[in-house]
C-alpha cells in the first residue's frame, strides 16, 4: 500500500506542470451574463497556460443562500420563496448566455436546485451550522457549473471538478479545518494528472466548499475561495496564483470609507498577512500560509483591466512599502471581563476565558488587560456573541460596547493619527513601532 502511494505520487508529480497557473474568480466577478463573458475573454488569453480555476458564487448569492437557511431553521415559512429568487437570478443569467433552453446546463441546474428543495420540505436534520453548509455551499456548485458549461460552449474546453472529491476536511461546520494529507492525496490524484495530460489544460472547481470524511458538505468560512485557491495552488505547486478583482490590486485603504487609495505595487507575504489579518478584506487572511510555505507569487488584479500590473506579493519584502494603509472594521463589540470580587485576572482565568471564546467561535481582533479586568474587541455576529457573553457571565461581572469601529494603521504618522481620531471617541488604544490601532466611535 504504502509502496503503492509512493509510486503514485511520483507519478504525478507537479513540478513537472510548467506554467500552471491557479485563479481565483469571486462573487462580483460573475455576477451576471456580461461578467461572466468577460471572465471567458480573460481566460483566453492565456493560451498554454494549464489553470485551475477557483469560483465563488455569483453576486451576493451566499448572502442570499444563509437567508434561505435561516428561513429554514428557524421555520419562517419564507425558505421557499427566498429559495425561488436565488433560482429566478441563475436561470436569467442562464437565458443570457445561451441560445438554446435545450442546453443540457439547464437540466443540471434544475437538479441542482431539486435537491435544496428536497431538503426545505424537511425537518432540519442537524444543528444549524450543519445545515448551513449543505444548503450554502450550492451557490459555489451553480456558478461553476454555468461558467464551466459557458465557456466549454465558447470553445474554452474545461472540465468541471467537484471540489468535495478534493478538498477533505474536518466535520466544524461553517469553519472546516483543512486535512492536508487526504487533500493531497485526492488534489494530485485525479485533478494533477487531468492537467498534465496536456498543455493548456482548463480545470474548473469551487471556492470556499470542502467534504468532511462522512461526504458532508463542509464550509472554510466566509469569503473562503481565496483560501480554496491557495490550497490548490500548494498542493499542485502552481507556478502562480492570480486573485481577480473588482479593484487594481491590494490598496492602501477600502475604497468604500476612503476617497484617495494608493496601490500597493509589490509587498511582502508578511506585510501581506499583517494587513489581512488586521481586516484589509482584500484577501483571506488564511490566503498567504499555503503561498509562502512554497514561495509561490500571488497577483492581484482587475478583471475589469486585465492588462493592467495590480498587486504582486511575494517573498521579496526589501520593496515592502511604507505607505500608510488604513483598515477599518466595523461592527465591532468591546467586552470587559473582571472578576466579581475585584480580584486579579490571572493567567488561570484568562486560559479559561480564551477557552469559552474558543469554544464559541469567536476571533479576537484586540485585546488588553489591567490588574482587574481584560477586554476584548471582536465582530458583534450576534447569536454566537450572545452565546459567548452568557457564558462568561456565569463566572465573571461582563460589560459591553457596540456599534464601534477598530481602526488600523499600518505604517502610521501621528499627522495621520490625530486626523483619522479627530471628533471620536478612543475606547482603547495600541501602538507598536509599525501598526497603530484604535477601538472608537
Ligand atoms: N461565496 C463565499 C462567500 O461569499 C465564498 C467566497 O466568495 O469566497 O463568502
Ligand atoms: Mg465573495
Amino acid at each position: 500500500m504504502e509502496n503503492g502511494l509512493t509510486e503514485n505520487l511520483e507519478e504525478n508529480n507537479c513540478k513537472s506542470l510548467a506554467n500552471m497557473k491557479v485563479f481565483k474568480f469571486g462573487g462580483a466577478s460573475v455576477k451576471d451574463a456580461a461578467a461572466i463573458k468577460n471572465i471567458a475573454a480573460i481566460i483566453k488569453t492565456f493560451g498554454d497556460d494549464s489553470l485551475v480555476i477557483v469560483i465563488s458564487a455569483m453576486g451576493k448569492t451566499t448572502n442570499a443562500l444563509e437567508k434561505v437557511v435561516h428561513a429554514f431553521y428557524y421555520k419562517t415559512g419564507e425558505a421557499e420563496t427566498l429559495l425561488n429568487e436565488v433560482k429566478k437570478f441563475h436561470f436569467q443569467i442562464l437565458d443570457e448566455l445561451f441560445d438554446s433552453k435545450t442546453h443540457p446546463i439547464y437540466q443540471e441546474l434544475h437538479n441542482t436546485f431539486v435537491e435544496i428543495e428536497w431538503q426545505i420540505e424537511d425537518e432540519p436534520v442537524g444543528k444549524f451550522d450543519f445545515e448551513y453548509d449543505q444548503m450554502v455551499g450550492i451557490g459555489e456548485m451553480l456558478s461553476t457549473k454555468i461558467v464551466s458549461a459557458y465557456l466549454n460552449e465558447v470553445s474554452c474546453q474545461n472540465k468541471w471538478f467537484d471540489v468535495r472529491g478534493l478538498i477533505r476536511t474536518d466535520n466544524t461546520y461553517r469553519n472546516a479545518k483543512v486535512d492536508w494529507t487526504v487533500s493531497t492525496e485526492q488534489i494530485q490524484g485525479e485533478l494533477a494528472s487531468f492537467l498534465n495530460a496536456k498543455k493548456g489544460s482548463i480545470a474548473i472547481t469551487q471556492g470556499f466548499v470542502g467534504s468532511s470524511s462522512e461526504n458532508f458538505t463542509t464550509t472554510l468560512g466566509r469569503e473562503g475561495s481565496d483560501f480554496t485557491a491557495a490550497i490548490l495552488a500548494n498542493i499542485l505547486d502552481a507556478e502562480e496564483i492570480t486573485i481577480w478583482k473588482d479593484v487594481e490590486g491590494m490598496l492602501n485603504a477600502d475604497p468604500k470609507y476612503f476617497d484617495k487609495t494608493i496601490k500597493l505595487n509589490n509587498i511582502s507575504y508578511l506585510e501581506a498577512v499583517e494587513l489581512a489579518y488586521f481586516g484589509a478584506s482584500v484577501i483571506h487572511p488564511k490566503t498567504i500560509k499555503p503561498l509562502q510555505n512554497k514561495g509561490i507569487p500571488l497577483q492581484v488584479k482587475s478583471f475589469l483591466n486585465p492588462g493592467n500590473k495590480g498587486s504582486l506579493i511575494d517573498q521579496n519584502s526589501s520593496a515592502d512599502s511604507l505607505i500608510p494603509s488604513y483598515i477599518h472594521k466595523p461592527n465591532q463589540i468591546l467586552i470587559s471581563i473582571a472578576a466579581r470580587d475585584y480580584s486579579f485576572i490571572t493567567e488561570d482565568n484568562l486560559s479559561a476565558i480564551y477557552a469559552t471564546f474558543s469554544k464559541h467561535g469567536v476571533s479576537i481582533n484586540i485585546m488588553q488587560n489591567s490588574a482587574i479586568s481584560f477586554s476584548v474587541c471582536v465582530d458583534n455576529e450576534i447569536p454566537k456573541i450572545n452565546g459567548l457573553i452568557a457564558e462568561l457571565q456565569s463566572d465573571y461581572k461582563v460589560t459591553y460596547n457596540t456599534d464601534l469601529q477598530l481602526l488600523t494603521v499600518r505604517h502610521y504618522t501621528e499627522e495621520i493619527i490625530e486626523e483619522l481620531i479627530a471628533g471620536k471617541t478612543i475606547f482603547l488604544e495600541q501602538k507598536s513601532r509599525s501598526t497603530a490601532r484604535f477601538v472608537v466611535k
